[in-house]
């Protein structure tokens, strides 16, 4: 015999994205079913992420995003006596000559939101983190970015929201979900479940969930790698630092120091076994402004993959779906959903209690940007 529930807001996805609209939409008192595929929270990319947070963005939806989401984090102990690991361990962004009048600009942007950040001349900036010089016309450091433990963040945000009723069902893979007329029915591994709402919090699945109800949300998996060195011998502990040139980003975690750079060619698809033909060319990239790298023993068994959830313009997609107005996508951020997470729960919830999301401009994260209409009518997607 099926067992069935009902709720407000069915969530599907138990992701930091998902949790966070979990808790968000409890606070706004609605009746919460969260249903999650793995055996457990945070199993999909929030769990393999690089764990980095930062407000130091160019454009200020982005920016607006992540600062409001760093002092999300900031408040987790004084307002809910959690650590969910913030840290300010800061963010250098080392920047190439042809790229500094840009981050100039993107320094007073922040400022103008008031965000901290600095300007450093290069020789400040090696005193943050040595590298090789060349090429590089100077630094930003944003001393209130960092990092957060994304499982600490995840599990905080569903305790509180099931300490405010919501349920939570691992082992629930979404197999099929029917329009009905008072909302949506699911059906997660043997429950059938109602809600008025749903939710698309499933990462880089969240095409397919979409595709289980006739729409089209176009997020796919892209594979990203993190190397390790093994313990010892770096030069200090490191922030999170980028050479903005090359790509390549590295920080200490413990007594290591991990590093990672995108690969241009990887193909599209849930992958997470790690690319170790990949790890020569990200090795070979990383001497090359970091040469101390050359001299410190790389370990296998730290090293780990997981995959961005990509759009076509790697912008998050928030917000209702033009054709379902009860569906509201929560998806899609692309490389960046553990440092936004906290914003887009709330905005989600915001959605759904007010009928709209007017408290920040989300115009640019909203599914239409890749749709062409007529008269209210679809005809197709553009990417
Ligand atoms: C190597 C790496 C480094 C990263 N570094 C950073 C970083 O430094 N900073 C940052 O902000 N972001 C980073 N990210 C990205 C970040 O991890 C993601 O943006 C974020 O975790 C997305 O959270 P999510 O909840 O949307 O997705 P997920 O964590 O993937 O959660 C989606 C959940 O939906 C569930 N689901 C899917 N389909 C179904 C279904 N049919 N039924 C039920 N459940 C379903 C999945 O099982 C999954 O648990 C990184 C990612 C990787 C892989």
């Amino acid at each position: 015999m099926s067992r069935s529930t009902s709720a407000d807001v069915i969530v599907v996805g138990a992701g930091v994205v998902g949790a966070s609209c979990a808790y968000h939409l409890t606070r706004a008192s609605l009746r919460v079913l969260v249903v999650e595929a793995f055996g457990g929270p945070a199993e999909g990319s929030t769990g393999r992420s690089f764990a980095s947070i930062r407000s130091q963005w160019a454009d200020p939806l982005n920016i607006e995003m992540s600062w409001r989401s760093i002092c999300a984090f900031r408040s987790f102990p004084a307002g809910h006596g959690l650590d969910v690991g913030y840290r300010p361990t800061g963010y250098l962004l080392l920047v190439p000559d042809a790229q500094w009048p840009a981050q100039l600009a993107a320094v007073e942007l922040q400022r103008a939101h008031g965000i901290p950040v600095d300007v450093l001349d290069v020789a400040a900036a090696a005193r943050i983190t040595p590298f090789a010089a060349d090429g590089i016309a100077g630094a930003t450091w944003g001393p209130a970015d960092g990092v957060v433990d994304p499982h600490l963040a995840t599990r905080a945000y569903l305790e509180m929201a099931q300490a405010a009723g919501a349920q939570v069902r691992y082992r629930h893979r979404v197999s099929a979900i029917e329009p009905s007329k008072d909302g949506w029915s699911v059906t997660a591994g043997g429950l059938a479940c109602r809600a008025r709402y749903l939710v698309n919090a499933a990462g880089g699945w969240a095409g397919e969930v979409a595709a289980l109800a006739g729409l089209t949300v176009p997020v796919v998996h892209s594979r990203r790698n993190i190397y390790a060195t093994a313990p010892g011998a770096l030069p200090g502990r490191l922030p999170m630092t980028i050479d903005l040139g090359r790509g390549v980003y590295v920080r200490s975690e413990g007594l290591r120091l991990l590093f990672g750079v995108a690969r241009p060619d990887q193909p599209d698809g849930y992958d997470v076994s790690v690319d170790w033909p990949w790890m020569e060319t990200a090795l070979a990239l990383g001497t090359a402004r970091f040469p101390w790298l050359a001299d410190v023993p790389l370990d296998r068994s730290g090293c780990w993959a997981g995959t961005y959830e990509n759009s076509p313009d790697l912008h998050g997609i928030l917000g209702p779906d033009p054709a379902a107005p009860t569906w509201i996508n929560a998806c899609g951020f692309s490389g960046h959903g553990l440092m936004q997470a906290p914003e887009i729960g709330r905005l989600a919830a915001e959605q759904i209690r007010t009928g709209d999301i007017t408290s920040v401009d989300i115009s640019a994260l909203r599914l239409e940007r890749f749709t062409a209409t007529a008269a209210g009518e679809r005809v197709g997607l553009v990417f």
